[in-house]
């Protein structure tokens, strides 16, 4: 098919705004997939996904169109992962489209997601057509959307269209927007073959599978190429597109959104964004854009058993080899014994691959808080990067420690506007401005360090409006501040795990905290325990735990030898489960609830 007849779009759209219905509902007026098969939504292939309702892998699909004007189009449908944690990975799906369809939902109207996203597809110069979605809702409001549209967006409300995915409402509408106003791929016919990787998967039986869009030239079966950032070259063995389930063609040519599989090991040595040519022929340059990602957000990983070390190797591997951007290397705590130091994109990631640990491979984990990582300048004037607080030098080597900060857009409704900005204050943020988005709601831009929107800033922003605010954030560098590290001691000895970098402004609050939820978690031992917080030498919170005076055994009367056996045994049972620091043992649980809950 000539490449004027080719469309290649994606839909941006805020969670539950009805991306993957609509997506399904194309998919079938085009025929690609049938009733039947559409009962589960085939976009959202990992359960996971479903549940949590955001894509993280991009699923693309190709569907071929009957138009009105009797010409047969073929549309590739981009999917794009809805979470700012994997904003590169939408920004390289948006760059391999020409379109993008922006869906509201009708009766909610425009979220804060929508807006970043929007933007996204802006810096790439899509054509972006917006859709009302949920017409079919009794508090569907059309008309107020539409305004929104052109206020909020700037986007032009008349070419707006209306539809239902739930009920196939403005279906035929959209696919015909689609032909007339997403405009066809160009080609700068140089001869140069160029396409642009936007994500890989890894498949156990065929290895990895890489998604990508030619931008110029072609790809066949046998063609020696390359990877423009990596210099890695490889053989294709196989190229086809997505039906929606893989079919292998011939070739995939200017313009083409498929997929090709290259003697190539894991997903880490095929970088997302990167160009890929042909070896004999390399392209002059590669295509703009691409970016080396790096984790954002650190945490330790633990078996909560130490006989499921060797288990959890397998796992984090395993799940490596699927998801580059997921890193990971060993480390050892003394308090939890041997376990990874893992990096992620950020917590939702985080979450993501903690749970898969659960659920794909049945590890029982616990993990340290999350870290940001720190840029910190010594007095000795060398430049280091920390991701674990355990590493950071003592505080007479440091002469700067900058945290990352984020840009946050909070979109509330008008009366929360006291609350959530006192909620920025004490995350240490400012408002640098509010605007009026219509008679209801305000957007605020604000700036707040990564560290403290990291654990509960979204569930509060929540809570304190009732569920209509919502956030999302950009990266905006790092800044200087006045950050100390705060170790925990129990009965004088400091415990990794509970190390923390914090502000020191809010050193002393945090350090009650913990100390107090230590002191409900740790059993009483023979002796007083005192638990300290302090930065450097310096003790800033204190609490102790009183001596445990009763003898186990005290309540055995007379000589029942057996019944006195079986306590001592059960007292060494629960011995095996404490991990004992210095003189003091702690339950592995305890360590589990304080990292748990603060
Ligand atoms: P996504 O998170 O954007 O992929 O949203 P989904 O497609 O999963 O839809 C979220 C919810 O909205 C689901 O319960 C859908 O059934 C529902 N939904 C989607 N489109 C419509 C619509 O046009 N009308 C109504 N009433 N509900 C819809």
């Amino acid at each position: 098919m000539s490449i004027e007849r080719t469309r290649n779009f994606s839909i941006i759209a805020h969670i539950d705004h009805g991306k993957t219905t609509l997506s399904d509902r194309l998919l079938e007026a085009t025929q690609t997939i049938t009733q039947r098969q559409q009962q589960d939504q085939l976009l959202d292939s990992m359960d996971l996904e479903r549940e949590r309702g955001i894509t993280i892998k991009a699923h693309p699909v190709c569907m071929n169109y009957k138009a009105k004007d009797g010409l047969i189009y073929k549309l590739n449908l981009l999917d794009t992962p809805g979470h700012v944690d994997f904003s590169y990975e939408v920004s390289r799906s948006l760059a391999a489209c020409e379109g993008a369809l922006l869906l509201v939902d009708a009766s909610q109207g425009v979220e804060a997601q929508t807006v970043a996203n929007l933007n996204l597809a802006l810096q790439q110069n899509l054509h972006v057509i917006p859709v009302i979605n949920k017409i079919d809702l009794p508090n569907a409001d059309v008309d107020k959307v539409k305004k929104q549209l052109e206020e909020i967006l700037q986007l032009p409300a008349d070419e707006a269209v209306s539809a239902s995915a739930k009920m196939g409402i403005g279906i035929i509408d959209i696919l015909e927007a689609i032909v007339a106003f997403v405009p066809a791929p160009k080609e700068p016919g140089d001869g140069y073959l160029r396409a642009s990787v936007f994500d890989s998967i890894f498949d156990p039986y065929r290895g990895v599978i890489s998604y990508i869009r030619v931008m110029s030239g072609s790809i066949v079966r046998g063609q020696k190429v390359r990877l423009m950032a990596s210099g890695n070259d490889s053989e294709i063995k196989e190229v086809g597109t997505f039906r929606p389930k893989m079919v292998a063609c011939d070739k995939l040519e200017a313009g083409d959104v498929g997929y090709i599989i290259a003697n190539v090991k894991t997903t880490a040595d095929v970088k997302i964004g990167d160009t890929l040519t042909e070896s004999r022929k390399p392209a002059p340059e590669p295509l703009p854009g691409f970016k080396e990602i790096h984790p954002l957000v650190f945490s330790g990983i633990y078996p909560i058993s130490t006989d499921d070390f060797e288990a959890l190797k397998l796992a984090v591997g395993k799940l490596q080899i699927n998801d580059a951007a997921f890193t990971f290397m060993a480390e050892s705590s003394a308090a939890l014994g041997f376990g990874f130091r893992c990096g992620f994109l950020g917590l939702l990631h985080m979450e993501i691959v903690q749970e898969r640990l659960r659920r794909e491979f049945n590890m029982d984990v616990i993990s340290t808080y999350p870290s940001v990582i720190y840029e910190l300048r010594k007095t000795d004037g060398t430049e280091i990067l920390v991701d674990n607080p355990s590493f950071l030098p003592s505080a007479n080597e440091i002469d700067e420690i900058r945290e990352p900060i984020v840009k946050v857009f909070i979109m509330i409704p008008n009366e929360y506007i006291g609350d959530i900005m006192q909620l920025v204050m004490d995350k240490r943020g400012q408002v640098n401005n509010t605007e009026t988005l219509d008679d209801r709601r305000v957007l605020l831009h604000t700036v707040i360090p990564l560290n403290e929107i990291l654990v509960d800033f979204n569930d509060k922003l929540k809570s304190l409006t009732r569920g209509y605010g919502s956030m999302d954030y950009e990266h905006a560098g790092y800044k200087a501040d006045d950050l100390v590290k705060m170790d925990m001691l129990i009965a004088g000895e400091p415990v990794d795990a509970f190390s923390c970098i914090v502000h020191r402004g809010k050193a002393e609050a945090r350090g009650r905290q913990l100390a107090a939820k230590l002191k409900e978690v740790i059993p009483q031992q023979l002796f007083v325990v005192a638990i300290q917080a302090a930065i450097g030498g310096k003790v800033i919170a204190r609490e102790s735990i009183s001596a445990l005076r009763k003898d186990v055994t005290a309540k055995c009367y007379g000589g029942d030898i057996s019944r006195k056996r079986k306590l001592l045994e059960k007292q060494k049972e629960g011995k095996k489960r404490m991990k004992s620091i210095g003189r003091v043992n702690i339950p592995q649980e305890a360590f589990i609830e304080v990292l748990k809950t603060n």
